[in-house]
């Protein structure tokens, strides 16, 4: 199992470039879309061309627990912050993510993989049971094609999107992609997003959950 953040900023930090619209799920959609090259099925939240499926959260959860999972499959949810704003309190946060986790730690367990990748804007605004598990961080950065960051949201040049590790901490870009080939070879589009309800269970539930299944969290 691993669970891949997209994010703006870590905190509130003053950056070089934007944190809106730096080319978190552009940056996603290309990992994405190499995992698909290698065989992963793909599974997202929003359009693109070469997803599985299209669908909510709660839907992708629900799926996973209705069958063994015996292929890898890539998951790219957007706007993860607010999915989980709107579950309400934070003590469902919480229950939701230990819920969600202990599924996903599962699936690993057996011949299935499930790498799960999100974004959002500043990861310290993720509730830090989800942090804790988020094994690799990642900030993009968005650049004209001659080097020059990109400061402007409405900006219709041509970019790139480098991509920084924060965890683990490395000092070179990992990867760098076209944000224009990406667009145009999937397609990507997060102007509709899949969003379902996100099932809170019950501290009692949660329990007998973990009464259930030892030693998975
Ligand atoms: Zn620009």
């Amino acid at each position: 199992m691993g669970i891949t953040a997209f994010v703006g900023c870590i905190n509130n930090e003053v950056r070089d470039t934007p944190i809106i619209r730096n080319g978190k799920t552009c940056a996603m959609t290309g990992f994405g879309y190499l995992n698909h090259l290698s065989g992963c099925e793909v599974w997202s939240n929003y359009y693109t061309n070469f997803s599985t499926r299209v669908i909510g959260l709660q839907e992708m959860i629900d799926t996973l627990k209705s069958g063994d999972v015996d292929k890898r499959i890539n998951i790219l949810v957007t706007e993860m912050g607010d999915l989980l704003d709107a579950i309400g309190s934070s003590q469902k946060e919480i229950l939701f993510i230990n819920s969600f986790v202990r599924q996903l730690g599962k699936i690993g367990r057996d011949i299935g993989e499930v790498i799960f990748y999100y974004d959002c804007q500043r990861f310290n605004d993720i509730a830090l049971r989800l942090r804790i598990h988020t094994n690799t961080v990642l900030i993009p950065a968005k650049y004209h094609m001659d080097n020059i960051p990109c400061y402007s949201t409405k900006c219709k040049k041509d970019h790139k999107i480098f991509v920084y590790s924060y965890k683990p901490p490395q000092d070179d870009p990992i990867k760098c992609f076209n944000a224009r080939k990406i667009g145009e070879t999937t397609k990507y589009d997060t102007y509709e997003i899949a969003k379902d309800v996100l099932y809170i269970p019950s501290k009692k539930e949660f329990a007998k959950m973990l009464s259930e299944d030892k030693g998975v969290l």
